[in-house]
């Protein structure tokens, strides 16, 4: 049994029921330390560990008594993700990264390096119930949200794992963000804080598919995170067929919630749109994109669809990326094609873990 004594607090549990050790802020992880019977100053030391040093341990904390971490043991649960396979890009630095959580799930994550730093991009939920058609993740639906322990140490590990200091996040991988959003947040805080990791908000970035209300929700924050919406199509139509989320929320509300985030934040916007040939990359959907977005503060991320074998959708090939692009940006609108990073190694969202379940059946 816990010791811990909550004062009718909830701290936030982890898989095995225990309070989870990593999601904790420091000033609950002093609360929780100081309910085992111990000096509040350990708390500092536990989180520096956790957090700064991103040890995947208790035996790695050399400062620690070993009467503590029995205490730690008996009364946390201590989130560590087991990597279970990488695979490393012939093209570029790309490595994807398949870690396993403790009730056996598996999630991936993506470790991009480029000139002006590394990126790693991170998992939100196991799989994802979002349904967009193009997309590998949500092919079996959601399995469970993740912990924002089991979201950092994503990062940690591969901080762990190649050695190489890690500058922005992207929250882009499996799972929708703000379909976990309280865990997201909470993730967010623990990135960001000036006692642990200390990630710069401005190096942060989560891409929706569009969930209005926590898009104003996420607004609120007093955050300086940068928001990306997964557009695809800026006509309603073709944008349901694509996006079932779309059914719920018409183009002009989502655009609305956009702007809103970035009235409160003054943070850029990015459309992501994934080129699929024949469906959203005509002269006419250049047109209507362009007079959606005309005079608002956005860049849009193309990129050509990544293929998946599950479904008959085909990229957009490199002249039509082009020529689109250079519709949109006739119309002043800013434009970035995103580079293709890793595809010869599963990139897209999802395809990873999903020939890794297969393979184990
Ligand atoms: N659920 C969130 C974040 C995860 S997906 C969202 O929808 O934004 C990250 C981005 O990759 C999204 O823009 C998504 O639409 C896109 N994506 C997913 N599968 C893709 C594929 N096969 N090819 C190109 N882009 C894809």
């Amino acid at each position: 049994m816990s010791e811990v004594k909550t004062d009718n607090k909830e701290y936030i549990k982890g898989l095995s029921g225990k309070i989870d050790i990593k999601s904790l802020t420091l000033p609950e992880l002093s609360e929780c330390i100081k309910a085992i019977g111990e000096p509040a100053f350990r708390a500092k030391q536990l989180y520096e560990w956790l957090h700064i040093k991103q040890v995947a341990d208790y035996d790695d904390m050399t400062n620690i008594s070993k009467a503590l971490k029995e205490k730690c043991r008996k009364n946390f649960d201590l989130v560590s993700l087991k990597c279970v396979q990488v695979q490393e890009s012939h093209i570029d630095d790309t490595k994807k990264f398949l870690f396993g959580l403790a009730d056996g799930n598996v999630i991936e994550s993506v470790f991009m390096k480029y000139k002006f730093g590394v990126s790693v991009c991170i998992s939100s939920q196991v799989g994802c119930r979002m349904g967009c058609k193009f997309c590998a993740s949500t092919l079996d639906g959601v399995e469970r949200s993740l912990l924002p322990s089991e979201m950092l140490d994503q990062i940690y590990s591969i901080g762990r794992i190649t050695g190489e200091k890690i500058s922005r996040v992207v929250v882009m991988g499996s799972g929708e963000p703000l379909d976990n959003y309280d865990n997201l947040v909470r993730f967010i805080r623990l990135l960001s804080d000036e006692n642990g990791m200390n990630m710069g908000q401005r190096n942060i970035t989560v891409s929706t598919c569009g969930i209005v209300p926590n898009i104003y929700k996420l607004a609120e924050e007093d955050f300086s995170i940068n928001l990306a919406l997964s557009l695809h199509s800026s006509n309603n139509e073709k944008r349901k067929q694509l996006m079932p989320i779309a059914n719920q929320y018409e183009i002009h509300e989502v655009l609305e919630a956009c702007k809103a985030y970035f009235d409160k934040t003054g943070r850029q916007l990015t459309f992501e749109y994934s080129l699929v040939s024949g469906v959203n990359d005509t002269d006419e959907d250049a047109a209507e994109l362009s007079e959606l977005l005309s005079g608002l503060n956005a860049v849009v991320n193309l990129i050509p669809v990544n293929p998946i074998k599950e479904r008959d959708f085909k990229p957009t090939d490199r002249s039509g990326a082009l020529a689109f692009k250079n519709k949109l940006e006739k119309s002043r609108i800013n434009v970035t094609i995103r580079r293709e990073m890793g595809r010869d190694i599963d990139g897209a969202c999802g395809q990873l873990r999903r020939r890794h379940l297969e393979e184990n059946q």
